[in-house]
């Protein structure tokens, strides 16, 4: 099989062709200024405010309630850093508190290290072995401390796919009068999500996760919740984030979340057969190894493993010599040897950690692709074991 394999999917994905499509005459032909008054530049206007209804739509939002981003990284250093700084505005400079989980993405945990020495308080909550957080203990420690502004937990891991308990998160948080955030990036475009339902205050997500282009997401902060602006300048974006707007990168993630929506029942069941299908494989005929994350509460297309005696970044470099692409760990942290920060958190021994393998699948994915990607796997376990 000489094609690439691609099972990486939650580093990325293709951009769709009809997504291309659809962005390509924002590029060359309505290239006008959405800040301008002439017809011209009314064009990329709509487009916009077209994506934003189709966007709100999704997630049972209002079209005013979503504010585009450059993706999943600006959503979140948004959402923390501005509900830390709107707490201490009205709160007469008290330093607030944020609630969050060891497993977070680093999009937040480096916000809320950036955010601790200037003063804020940051608290972690205990996970499970799965990953998800132990809700008796958000009650509490939101009781206890008294000072907390906001409470942001994943919607879905990028490790390891547990999916977090989010109706019951926000029906705590709202009911404590603590703000609710949420990082989606994973889970937007692949589960069905209600912000009203689920109490959710605000939820980010990035395009590129589910079919649009890189470098564009959304912020999605609920009418009642009074967020400063992110970025000073202009008054894009209701003077709260300022900049012209990517209008093609807007058109495009419009689009993908339009068809995300409209086939991901299909998709995921499709997906999650083979996502099954691979994990019993590897399970039945691979020994010492194990999977990780919650089976229950699990992404679709999510299958993370660690292979006992074996280093998951040497085994993603050997399946790539076999054309198959796969993540040990999280994307962002490749290139680090350190043990996983979520597989530390969830409790995984490091001779263990140091064997994590991520395959995460996406529609496009057959049956046969995964009979070759099973049969290599066991090859270079078996020869990176020496056995
Ligand atoms: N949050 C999660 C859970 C992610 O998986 C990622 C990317 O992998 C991000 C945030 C960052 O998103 P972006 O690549 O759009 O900046």
């Amino acid at each position: 099989m000489s094609k690439m394999i691609y099972l990486d999917h939650a580093a990325t994905t293709r951009t769709l062709p009809e997504v291309t499509k659809a962005m390509e005459p924002y590029l060359d032909i309505y290239y006008g200024n959405p800040s301008t008054i002439y017809e011209f530049g009314e064009k990329s206007r709509d487009a916009i405010e077209h994506a934003r209804e189709t966007i709100a739509r999704t997630i049972h939002a209002r079209p005013e309630e979503i504010f585009f981003t450059s993706g999943g990284t600006e959503s979140d250093n948004w959402a923390l850093k501005e509900a830390v700084s709107h707490y201490e505005r009205t709160h007469e400079k008290e330093k607030g508190c944020i609630l969050t989980t060891p497993v977070e993405h680093h999009a937040i945990l480096n916000s809320c290290q950036e955010l601790e020495q200037m003063g804020c308080g940051i608290s972690f909550l205990k996970v499970d072995q799965t990953g998800r957080v132990i809700l008796k203990e958000v009650e509490q420690t939101i009781t206890e401390r008294k000072n907390v502004c906001l409470l942001s937990v994943m919607y879905a891991n990028n490790e390891i796919g547990t999916i977090e308990p989010i109706d019951e998160l926000g029906s705590l948080a709202r009911k404590l009068g603590v703000i609710f955030h949420t990082d989606a990036v994973q889970a937007y475009g692949h589960l069905p999500i209600h912000v009203g339902r689920d109490r959710i205050d605000m939820l980010s997500a990035s395009a590129h996760k589910f079919g649009g282009p890189k470098g564009v997401g959304f912020l999605y902060i609920r009418s009642k919740i009074n967020l400063p602006a992110f970025i000073h300048g202009g008054a894009q974006e209701s003077n709260r984030r300022a900049g012209t707007e990517n209008v093609p990168g807007i058109v495009g993630m419009g689009k993908a979340a339009e068809l995300a929506h409209k086939r991901m029942r299909m998709e995921n069941r499709k997906v999650r057969y083979l996502r099954d299908y691979l994990a019993y494989r590897i399970l039945q005929e691979i020994p010492d190894v194990i999977m990780t994350g919650n089976r229950k509460f699990r992404l679709f297309n999510n299958a993370s493993f660690c292979f006992k005696g074996i280093t998951g970044e040497a085994a993603a470099i050997l399946l790539d010599t076999q054309g198959i692409c796969v993540s040990s760990g999280s994307a962002c942290s490749t290139g680090s040897l350190e043990d996983s920060h979520v597989l530390t958190a969830i409790g995984i021994d490091s001779q263990w950690a140091q064997g994590a393998v991520r395959f995460t699948l996406g529609a496009e994915n057959t049956r046969e692709e995964i009979e070759y990607v099973v049969d290599k796997v066991k090859m270079v376990v078996a020869d990176m074991r020496g056995s």
